[in-house]
């Protein structure tokens, strides 16, 4: 996909921006995945080969299939800082300004922020906007950037460093090469990552073959109790007593999700995870026609047509599946 010149616009503002700026604060969405964090550890690169000032907020634990991807020490909490003043916040992979995984009275002291994104569901918080519902991941977004400057500067910048990040966030929103949105783009985006030395191998490894044995057994529970409606909706539901029978972290159990869409004649997958006792978590996935957001947004969720997410609080899981269940089968 060649970049449309309303997006070129966008680009080169952010490019000029930062070349006049001096002091970031790099941060993502809530719930971190994939492209959440190779977006921003991209990012992070991208600002130290222009030798800027920077603070990578997150106030999250990373999922431990993630954890390889962290530099030791370079992620910081909002605890941990007392005012972003004069610092210019660059929002990655966040659909929402609520979603901003940085404790808001913080954010509020920033400069102003800088919203990089693919979420069709972003309300063009801020002052720049890169938003484009069509690209694959962030991770491409930001090679988009990335690339535009070499080209601009005749100066390489991507190394192994920044493309194993953009290439894990590739690979985490495509489904591996999957889902709708690989597009020729995304390939093309993924063999200059691996020409430029993406460690493919270590990405695979960690995010697809480093199962634990006890997610395997609370995969095995869930499955056994999937629900099936009408042939085309599939229920699953990990509650906090599973999670703690097997000692997983609400984190550990997202690979659970497809399983609900995968199944033949299944249009809409539904994965309720009961986070907390109070807390549940919903990820919505759809294979061919659903539009997730619809559902999502009834509930005050968000995210991918075909992937989306939506929080409920204060119910309890019988509530949390009917009310779902009705609302999923007014869409088809
Ligand atoms: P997941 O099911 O993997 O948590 O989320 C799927 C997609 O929906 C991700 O792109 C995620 O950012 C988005 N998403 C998940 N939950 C929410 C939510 O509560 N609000 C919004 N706006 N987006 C969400
Ligand atoms: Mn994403």
């Amino acid at each position: 996909r060649s970049l449309s010149e309303e997006f070129l616009v966008e680009i080169n503002k952010i490019i000029d921006y930062i070349l006049n700026e001096n002091k970031f604060v790099v941060t993502s969405h809530i719930n971190p995945d994939g492209d959440n964090i190779g977006s921003s550890l991209a990012m992070c690169g991208f600002l130290d080969a222009l030798n800027k000032e920077y603070i990578y907020l997150l106030d999250d634990d990373y999922p431990s299939n993630l954890a390889f991807l962290n530099k030791e020490g370079l992620r910081n909490t909002s605890d941990q800082v007392s005012s972003l003043e004069g610092y210019t916040v660059i929002a990655l992979d966040s659909g929402s300004y609520d979603r901003i995984c940085i404790d808001k009275n913080l954010l509020e002291t920033a400069k102003g922020i800088i919203c990089i994104d693919h979420h069709h569901t972003n309300g063009d918080y801020g002052f720049i906007n890169y938003i484009d519902p069509k690209a694959s991941s962030t991770c491409e977004l930001v090679y988009n950037i990335i690339t535009r400057y070499e080209d601009i500067k005749s100066r390489p910048i991507i190394g192994s460093e920044i493309a194993t990040p953009l290439y894990a966030g590739l690979v985490t929103d495509t489904g591996n090469f999957q889902y709708s949105n690989t597009e020729p783009s995304s390939l093309l985006m993924a063999a200059d990552l691996i020409a430029r030395g993406a460690r493919k191998q270590e990405i695979i490894e960690n995010i697809y073959q480093k199962n634990s044995p006890a997610y395997y057994r609370i995969l095995g529970e869930c499955l056994n109790k999937l629900e099936i409606v009408d042939s085309k909706i599939c229920l699953a539901i990990v509650t906090k007593d599973m999670l703690d029978k097997y000692g997983l972290e609400y984190g550990d159990i997202d690979a659970i999700i497809p399983y609900t869409r995968d199944i033949d004649g299944v249009e809409l997958g539904i994965f309720i995870k009961q986070k907390e006792l109070d807390e549940i978590r919903v990820s919505l996935r759809s294979k061919s026609h659903i539009d997730c957001t619809e559902l999502a947004a009834t509930f005050g969720g968000g995210g991918h047509i075909r992937a989306s997410g939506c929080t409920f609080r204060d119910k309890s899981l019988e509530e949390v599946r009917e009310m779902l269940l009705e609302e999923a089968k007014k869409l088809f």
